[in-house]
């Protein structure tokens, strides 16, 4: 699917609708010293690794994708509700 490189939609600081710039939501970098992740190595840590199932045989083939708007006059940014789609680009 193809989204446009920016859409007008309601911005909630300017009150009014105004252009935002679109672009695909990424999860950011894991850090090994953060707590989550120590809390995992700890869990992880001695006799039987790993505390809870892992997920092997995944039923769907599509990822559900978010698109983060970015307000071009207040910079105000909000995010779309994630979607099923098997490729997203913006064009
Ligand atoms: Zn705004």
């Amino acid at each position: 699917m193809k989204v446009p490189k920016s859409m007008r939609t309601y911005c909630p600081k300017c009150k009014t609708h105004t252009e935002f710039t679109v672009s695909i939501y990424k999860a950011g970098k894991r850090k090994g010293a953060k707590k989550g992740e120590r809390r995992q190595a700890s869990r992880k840590k001695g006799y039987g690794g790993q505390k809870f199932p892992e997920q092997h045989n995944q039923a769907k083939v599509s990822k559900k994708q978010t698109l983060v708007l970015k307000c071009k006059e207040c910079n105000y940014g909000m995010m779309r509700k994630g979607m099923r789609v098997k490729k997203l680009e913006v064009v």
